[in-house]
């Protein structure tokens, strides 16, 4: 995928005279690239009839960078695709909101959920959860743990089997309690179809939530667009949530989600984990529909941070998939030196800028026995949790680098369009 996006552009930039052929060539091998990110036929046609439109070839002075011109035009109509016009509805904290969860059985609710409600409890909002899926076996149990873990406090019931009914006791109960953020996760199957849009309808009128969120798993493909529309028939979707993002899908069908019930994409899933969670930024999300990854913003980051004379050298290294504890480590001195110190601890956590060097080459953290950790403590006069953290946080990096290995690496400027 990435590669026939990179050659189109790549035949664009080698033809002298760009003309209308050179144009539909790109599109054609951008288009084939939409449909396989499983962006919609119907889309990726009014895309193209937009594009047309935008780039009149003849209206472009001689001299201009037509190449440019036609990659920004297909950025910019991606992402105004990804944009609905109107903010979704947000809760504010300390005043009670309700916010229903809905999608198809194992698209990410449950856990999305949980997500959804510790990300905000760590901004210190009071969130509670209440389970209204009584049609899965173990739906409660698998609440119950999420909830326990992130100290969020939930409703549910074993033996009552009306989810209208919980619904009302669990959203009654909790802004009886004061909570500012009232979730609710509901079924995503049914012996009928049919029978699981009208219970939507029906808890959603009970519990008359503020938000409906519909959870979308990113590898649906082409179902995306009836699925997010079928949904939004039966109850008031208001934004989307776009789970396993860290998957191999490009998550195409958001644009579909996005289309189906007019409303915007709010947060991604990267993660089976509670904080494996991220706000939704439409221009990566873009980058990487259209397989470029997340260059830009990476690029970005690397040429603010990183010295000049070291930038060479750092993405050498990344490319090889050598990402050690020394290249943490040195990247994050460059981190220290720009500040704000706080938004950078805030990433580390339990980072010790006194980590013994020699610490620093292995690759392999797992080597890393107890007796190590203990003394690399002492050593920085940290505590061992703060060391078993940092070494966490390499964890999470080095996962993120290992998916580079191999990948071409953009020199500065290639990525100024896209
Ligand atoms: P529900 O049936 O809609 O409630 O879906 P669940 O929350 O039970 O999730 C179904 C499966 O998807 C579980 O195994 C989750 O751990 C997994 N899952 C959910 N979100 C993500 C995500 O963002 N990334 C990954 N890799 N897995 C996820
Ligand atoms: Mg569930």
């Amino acid at each position: 995928l990435g590669g026939s996006i990179s050659r189109a552009i790549q035949q664009m930039s080698n033809a002298t005279i760009i003309d209308e052929k050179a144009l539909n060539d790109c599109l054609n091998e951008i288009t084939r690239a939409l449909l396989q990110a499983d962006v919609q036929f119907k889309l990726v046609r009014d895309m193209q009839t937009n594009i047309k439109k935008i780039v009149n070839l003849d209206d472009l002075a001689a001299g201009h960078n037509k190449r440019k011109i036609i990659q920004q035009a297909i950025f910019n109509e991606l992402c105004k695709m990804l944009d609905p016009g109107k903010p979704s509805f947000t809760p504010k904290k300390g005043k009670p909101s309700v916010v229903m969860f809905v999608g198809l059985q194992g698209s990410g609710k449950t856990t999305t959920c949980t997500k959804y409600a510790y990300y905000h409890q760590k901004k210190g909002w009071k969130p509670a959860l209440v389970c209204a899926d009584t049609f899965r076996a173990g739906a409660f149990d698998q609440l119950k743990q999420n909830a326990t873990k992130a100290k969020i406090p939930f409703y549910g019931s074993y033996t009552e089997s009306d989810p209208v009914k919980i619904a009302v006791d669990g959203v009654d109960r909790f802004k009886k309690e004061n909570c500012d953020l009232i979730i609710v996760d509901t079924s995503g199957r049914h012996k009928q179809e049919a029978a699981l849009f009208e219970e939507m309808r029906q808890v959603s009128e009970a519990t008359k939530p503020d938000l409906v969120i519909f959870v979308m798993d990113s590898s649906i493909g082409q179902a995306a667009f009836d699925q997010a529309q079928a949904f939004k028939q039966s109850v008031a979707v208001g934004a989307v949530i776009v789970t396993k993002m860290d998957g191999h899908a490009k998550g195409g069908g958001a644009l579909s989600a996005v289309a189906a019930t007019k409303s915007p994409v709010i947060f991604i899933g990267t993660g089976e984990h509670m904080d494996e969670f991220e706000v939704f930024d439409v221009k990566p999300f873009v980058s990487r529909l259209l397989g470029m990854g997340d260059w830009s913003g990476f690029m970005d980051k690397i040429h603010e941070v990183v010295p000049m004379d070291q930038q060479p050298e750092l993405l050498q290294k990344l490319s090889e998939g050598n990402f050690t504890l020394r290249i943490m480590y040195e990247q994050f001195q460059n981190l220290l030196k720009m500040g704000p110190i706080g938004q950078v601890f805030s990433m580390l956590p339990g980072f010790s800028a006194e980590l013994m060097p020699k610490e620093l080459d292995s690759s392999n953290p797992k080597l890393m026995n107890e007796s190590r950790m203990m003394r690399i403590a002492r050593g920085s006069g940290r505590h061992v949790r703060e060391v078993m953290e940092m070494l966490e946080e390499y964890k999470r990096l080095a996962k993120i680098w290992s998916k580079m290995k191999g990948l071409k690496i953009p020199k500065k400027g290639e990525m100024s369009a896209l």
